[in-house]
C-alpha cells in the first residue's frame, strides 16, 4: 500500500503482479471509500489495507466504480458482501451490468478463454440493484462532507467517468487518461501512454474527455494503472498526442490484410519504445515488455475494432 496526501492510499489490486492494477482507498473522518475494487483477487489486499489502518468493515460506505471493465469491476459483487453498508457507485451505462454481469462475464470469456478469467479474475457475483447508485455528469456525491464531482469521461469506454476531489485538487482517472507504470518513471516524471482497449475505444471522444480533465488544472492524477502522477499538463500533452499517434499507426495497418494484427503489434511495439528512450529510460526492450506487454496486445485489439467499426 501506497500512502498520499489528503488520506488517499493506492492498494495493489493483485491483478497478474504487482503495480499493474491500484484500488484507491479515501478516508473522510470516520469514513471510508474505494475507487476501483479490482478482481476477486483483490479483496484479501483491500481487508488488509483496511485492517492496517484501523478500519472496520461497516466503516467502507461506498465502493466507486471509474467504469465496469473487468480489472476495475469484478470484484464489486464480492466486495459488496464483505462490506455490509457500502453502496456501489457506478455510471449509469455500467450499473446494469454490475446487477446482472452475465454479458459481461460471456463477452470477457470470448476474448480471455475460461481459464485465464478464473486466473485473473475469480469469481464474478451480481450486486444487489438496491444498494447501486447511478450517477450523471455533474452529480456530487457527499463522502462525509467531502465532495466527489463525476463527470462522464468516454473514449476508453461509453460507462466510464472520472470523479473530481477538491481536496487533493486530483481526478480518479480510471483509463480515460491512460497508463503510467512506475517501472517507467524517470526522476519523478512518469511516462504515460493510452489506452485503446476493446470496444469502445473512440478518439474523438477520448481527446475531448482528456482536455475535459485538463481544464480543471489538476494538481495529480489518480490513475488505476498505475496511482498517483503529478506535473500534469506535460502528462496531459504526451497523452494526447500519443492518442493521435496510436490513430495514426491504426490507419497505416489498415491496409495490411491479414498482416494487420502484427502490423499494429510492431508498430505500437516500436513507437512506445522509442518514445520511451526518449523520456530517458534505461529499460531494456524485453523489460518494458514485461512491463506493458499486455496492453499492447490489448491496444492492438481495441485499434482494429476501432478500424472495423468507426468512421477511421
Ligand atoms: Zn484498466
Amino acid at each position: 500500500m501506497i500512502d498520499y496526501e489528503h488520506d488517499i492510499s493506492a492498494i495493489d489490486a493483485a491483478l497478474l503482479r504487482h503495480g499493474m492494477a491500484s484500488i484507491h482507498l479515501l478516508r473522510a473522518g470516520d469514513q471510508a471509500a474505494l475507487v476501483d475494487c479490482g478482481t476477486g483477487h483483490s479483496l484479501a489486499n483491500v481487508k488488509a489495507a483496511l485492517a492496517h489502518k484501523g478500519i472496520a468493515a461497516e466503516q467502507l460506505r461506498y465502493i466507486i466504480l471509474t467504469h465496469v471493465h473487468l480489472d476495475h469491476a469484478s470484484g464489486a459483487g464480492a466486495a459488496m458482501r464483505a462490506f455490509p453498508d457500502a453502496q456501489l457507485v457506478v455510471h449509469p451505462r455500467g450499473a446494469r451490468h454490475m446487477i446482472d454481469p452475465s454479458k459481461l462475464i460471456a463477452g470477457a470469456t470470448e476474448v480471455y478463454g475460461r481459464q485465464a478469467m478464473d486466473d485473473m479474475y475469480g469469481d464474478i457475483l451480481p450486486v444487489d440493484a438496491a444498494r447501486v447508485i447511478e450517477t450523471h455528469d455533474g452529480y456530487v456525491l457527499d463522502f462525509n462532507g467531502r465532495a466527489l464531482e463525476f463527470i462522464d469521461t468516454p473514449g476508453h469506454a461509453k460507462h466510464h467517468h472520472c470523479i473530481w476531489d477538491a481536496r487533493s485538487r486530483g481526478w480518479f482517472s480510471g483509463d480515460t487518461f491512460g497508463l503510467a507504470y512506475p517501472e517507467c518513471t524517470v526522476d519523478g516524471r512518469a511516462f504515460i501512454f493510452p489506452t485503446t482497449s476493446p470496444v469502445q475505444f473512440d478518439p474523438v471522444a477520448m481527446r475531448a474527455s482528456v482536455e475535459r480533465l485538463l481544464s480543471r488544472q489538476p494538481e495529480a492524477m489518480f490513475l488505476t494503472h498505475y496511482g498517483k502522477v503529478t506535473g500534469v499538463p506535460a502528462l496531459g500533452r504526451a497523452l494526447l498526442s500519443r492518442i493521435d499517434a496510436h490513430v495514426a499507426i491504426a490507419r497505416a495497418a489498415a491496409s495490411a490484410g491479414d498482416g494487420r494484427k502484427q502490423a499494429l503489434l510492431a508498430a505500437l511495439t516500436a513507437y512506445l519504445m522509442d518514445e520511451l528512450r526518449a523520456h530517458g529510460s534505461p529499460l531494456a526492450r524485453d523489460e518494458a515488455m514485461a512491463v506493458w506487454g499486455l496492453d499492447i496486445e490489448l491496444n492492438a485489439q481495441g485499434l482494429e475494432v476501432w478500424l472495423d467499426t468507426a468512421k477511421a
